[in-house]
């Protein structure tokens, strides 16, 4: 049975995470929705978010929520859904993530239809420029989707970080309280729930900063990694090592550090550049970009280091060379990419420990 690249998840490590990121929340009556795509919706990682307290599972993938159907908390589709998926999206999901009324209005006709109440929140744009409504455009889109039948706007919400890299702030924070102030003064609403952002507002958190009224969040990364993501920082108390990977050697040699011959470009249409360090160890690993980003693997043997992948071959330079033999494993902590990319290769075995 091939064995070799795999993707170990600990879970008892997740449930450590996520249960002292929901108890530092809770302090500050930040209420947190477990995100699973990270790890594809892995179900027994799932239900250790779900142990450890989180009010929701998030996703920004149907499958993958409904693939998480019989665990007991409410889901969230993150991403704004698309037109051709609401039957979909209303079956599964019981809250959304929108910016558009066109598909808000569908989403409604939707839920009548099978007889449901679809909750959303509202996206609004803070600066990153990914998905969301200009502020000024909120109070408009709200008066049209308020009286909507089967909908119930349960909130606004923004994210920030994730595409131009906008990290959340105090003023930026404060601003979407007071647009949420604003509406549920205007139009008589409730409006329970302001989701402020992912794992980059953690920062806000832990240094007692992030403004009141900010009372749901929706995290990923900082349970997955330990770290919080607006600046890669460990987190107190948090394991880094939920998910290690591990590979295994194919060759092992003496090489030189400097190639040989004309250099043009590689697979990737990058140029990497060399410097002359004489003759090391090298091994080969059997993984490649299919399955990794060589940016994102960091050896858990201190003398190994990366030094670089193309499709299906992960090279690595040995300070110790002599300490392994082909057919050994070589083990990683893995950053986000890694991450994404190895749950979701096939050619990655999954093994929770
Ligand atoms: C992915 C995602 C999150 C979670 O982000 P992390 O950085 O993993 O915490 C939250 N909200 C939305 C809309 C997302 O797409």
């Amino acid at each position: 049975m091939l064995n070799n690249p795999r993707l170990l998840a600990d879970r008892r490590k997740l449930l450590h995470n996520t249960s002292n990121i929901v108890q530092q929340c809770q302090t500050t009556g930040i209420k947190v929705a477990g995100v699973t795509k990270s790890f594809c919706a892995h179900s027994v990682l799932a239900q250790a978010m779900v142990e450890a307290g989180v009010s929701e599972l998030a996703d920004s993938r149907l499958e993958n929520l409904q693939a998480l159907q019989s665990l007991p908390v409410p889901k969230m589709l993150l991403r704004l859904p698309q037109p051709s998926e609401l039957a979909q999206v209303v079956q599964y999901a019981n809250i959304s993530l929108n910016s558009e009324v066109s598909t808000i209005r569908r989403l409604s006709r939707e839920a009548k239809t099978q007889g449901k109440v679809h909750r959303i929140i509202l996206m609004v744009e803070l600066g990153d420029l990914r998905e969301g409504l200009l502020p000024d455009d909120a109070p408009k889109v709200v008066s049209q989707i308020i009286s909507l039948p089967g909908i119930e706007l349960m909130g606004i919400g923004s994210n920030l970080t994730c595409l131009s890299g906008v990290l959340p702030t105090v003023d930026n924070m404060q601003q979407l309280v007071e647009l949420a102030l604003y509406l549920r003064q205007r139009y008589c609403l409730e409006l329970p729930v302001i989701s402020a952002g992912n794992s980059s507002c953690l920062y806000l958190v832990y240094d007692g900063k992030m403004p009141q009224g900010i009372n749901h969040l929706r995290i990923g990364k900082a349970i997955t990694l330990g770290r919080e993501a607006a600046f890669g920082l460990r987190l107190p108390g948090l394991h880094d090592d939920v998910f290690t990977f591990q590979g295994e050697i194919i060759e092992l040699k003496e090489k030189p550090t400097l190639p040989i011959g004309r250099i043009g470009s590689n697979t990737f249409g990058e140029k990497p550049a060399f410097v002359d360090r004489g003759r090391r160890a090298r091994a080969i690993v059997a993984a490649g970009r299919q399955d990794i980003d060589p940016q994102s693997l960091l050896p858990v043997d201190e003398e190994v280091s990366v030094v670089g992948a193309s499709s299906d071959h992960l090279v690595v330079e040995l300070a110790a060379g002599e300490r392994y033999r082909v057919g050994d494993e070589l083990t990683f902590k893995v950053g986000y990419s890694t991450l994404l990319a190895g749950m979701t290769s096939r050619y990655v075995k999954k093994e929770i420990v």
